[in-house]
C-alpha cells in the first residue's frame, strides 16, 4: 500500500449535537474564555490546529481557543506552510 493511500485512510474523530457542546466548553474552560496564544478577550472564537479538511478531530488536542487577530494568523500560517 502507497503511502499517500495510507494518510487518506487516517480516522478522524467527528463530534455532533451534544458531544461537541460538551467538548467546546471544555476547551472554553481551559482557555479561561480568553484567547490561549495572546490572552484577549475579543472576538474569540474556536479553531482546529489540523483543519478538519485535513483529517483533524474534535479533540481537546486540536482545537484551540483564539481570538480574531490570532485565529486569522493561524490561518494565514497554515496557508503557507501548503494548505
Ligand atoms: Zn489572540
Ligand atoms: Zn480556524
Amino acid at each position: 500500500m502507497s503511502e499517500a493511500m495510507s494518510l487518506q485512510k487516517r480516522k478522524a474523530l467527528r463530534l455532533k449535537g451534544k458531544p461537541l457542546e460538551k467538548l467546546l466548553n471544555q476547551v472554553y474552560e481551559r482557555a479561561n474564555g480568553i484567547c490561549e496564544k495572546c490572552r484577549k478577550r475579543a472576538g474569540v472564537e474556536f479553531h482546529h490546529i489540523i483543519f478538519r479538511s485535513q483529517g483533524g478531530s474534535d479533540t481537546m488536542e486540536n482545537l484551540i481557543f483564539l481570538c480574531k487577530k490570532c485565529h486569522g494568523k493561524e490561518h494565514h500560517l497554515n496557508i503557507i506552510e501548503g494548505e
